[in-house]
């Protein structure tokens, strides 16, 4: 097989991590495979490479910052290629130039425009480790780019889909996904698979294993891509096509938002138009909304509930305050005590009852459910948020995730 190895900061933190990952590649490469290593900087190193620059501006040139923040992850594949050559390994290390990775010039978060794998395939071909530094490309002009922090995941994704690769294996301080966080349920248990828009739906759950963002270039280029701990020799979590989980599980996931906070607009002219002018700003202003609920409307007003991230709320609010001297809503209100738990699961699409189950489920707990909204593979609740864990584990245990 062709596998990438992803190594996180954490992985590669100190001098004798990256030994570690060493020997890991070792055994994969004796397994029979061929390896393609992606790196980050070592953990810190990053942030180290901020603040210098902030030493001297507030505002440094982005290119320059660029120049500077990609060289953390060059540290890292070098002192890598060096120890595999030193275990007689042959190895050799590429920047994102190397590598073939084209960006647009959009400094400090750019975005992979195309990867030219040639460079790395007649490395690989002529029996070398391929370690790349992630987190970076090139514009069209040869500038150096970065991709966002954290955009080494997406560096490795991206080098997996260039490359057709069979695997592309992430390697954090975490052993997998698992199906809620175990901080707030112990029995909570890892997943052996799960689907892409699972997981996208569980952001939550996954958030300090994988960016978004890879996840959905991961689902775009079909890559399959495996979350595993670079401590242990634990198997992960397999993310991959629906097709490829036999057995789906009705629910696979519970996650937790404590991050929204739910605006009220009371007294709405319910006029054609209203919600449009009303989430078109909203927009405008960059506030992310999730749900939505408009009530039946009577005497010519209606009422809007919706919820957007904690702190998005004073952006919302200067947008709101217009409409109400506009007149076009009588009040507001802002409630920031309130969470959202969602179940996940590919399993809903055929069968009924999953809904109902999580409803009684609250109501088992006496906990009210203010807003619920629902997707094909996905139910959500709006509850008050000194019920957040709660409501997790009751959750978690009816549909039986312990098992
Ligand atoms: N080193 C970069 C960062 O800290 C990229 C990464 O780690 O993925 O953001
Ligand atoms: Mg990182």
């Amino acid at each position: 097989m062709l596998i990438v190895q992803k190594f996180g900061g954490t992985s590669v933190g100190d001098l004798e991590r990256i030994q570690n990952v060493a020997n890991r590649v070792s055994k994969t490469v004796k397994e029979g495979h061929q390896v393609v290593v992606v790196v980050s900087a070592m953990s810190g190193e990053t942030n180290k490479l901020v603040a210098y620059a902030e030493h001297f501006s507030q505002n440094p040139a982005r290119n320059e910052v660029d120049m500077l923040l990609s060289s953390g992850e060059r540290v890292t594949a070098a002192l890598l290629s060096i120890a595999l050559n030193e275990m007689g390994l042959p190895a050799v290390s590429m920047s994102g130039r190397r590598a073939g990775i084209v960006t647009d010039n959009i400094h400090t978060k750019a975005r992979i425009e195309s990867i030219d794998p040639t460079g790395m395939f007649d490395e690989l071909n002529s029996g070398k480790v391929v370690v790349i530094a992630g987190f970076q490309g090139v514009d069209d002009n040869g500038n150096v780019t970065t991709l966002g922090r954290g955009g080494s995941d997406l560096s490795a994704v991206a080098i997996a889909g260039a490359l057709e690769a069979d695997l592309c294996e992430i390697y954090t301080d975490v052993s997998g996904i698992y199906t809620t966080d175990p901080r707030i349920e112990p029995k909570a248990k890892k997943l052996d698979r799960i689907s892409y828009d699972e997981m996208l739906e569980l952001a939550s759950l996954g958030a300090k294993v994988l960016q978004n963002r890879s996840v959905e270039l991961a689902k775009k280029l079909n890559v399959n891509l495996v979350t595993r701990t670079s401590f242990t020799d634990e198997e992960g979590t397999l993310i991959t096509k629906e097709e490829n989980i036999m057995e789906k599980p009705l629910v696979s996931g519970i996650a937790l938002d404590k991050n929204q906070s739910r605006i009220s607009l009371m007294g709405v002219k319910d006029r054609p138009g209203i919600a449009s002018d009303i989430f078109n700003k909203l927009a405008e202003n960059n506030v992310n909304i999730d749900m939505i609920i408009q009530t039946v409307g009577h005497d010519g007003m209606t009422n809007l509930d919706f919820t957007v991230p904690k702190n998005e709320v004073l952006d919302a609010k200067e947008v709101m305050d217009k409409f109400l001297e506009a007149h076009e809503i009588q009040d507001i209100s802002y409630d920031d005590s309130i969470c959202k738990v969602s179940i996940v699961g590919v399993g809903m699409k055929s069968h009924t009852g999953v809904a109902a189950k999580a409803f009684s489920t609250m109501a088992a707990e006496n906990i009210n459910i203010l807003m619920i909204s629902t997707s094909e593979i996905k139910v959500s609740m709006v509850i008050s948020e000194k019920y957040a864990e709660l409501a997790v584990r009751s959750l978690h245990s009816a549909y039986a995730l312990d098992k």
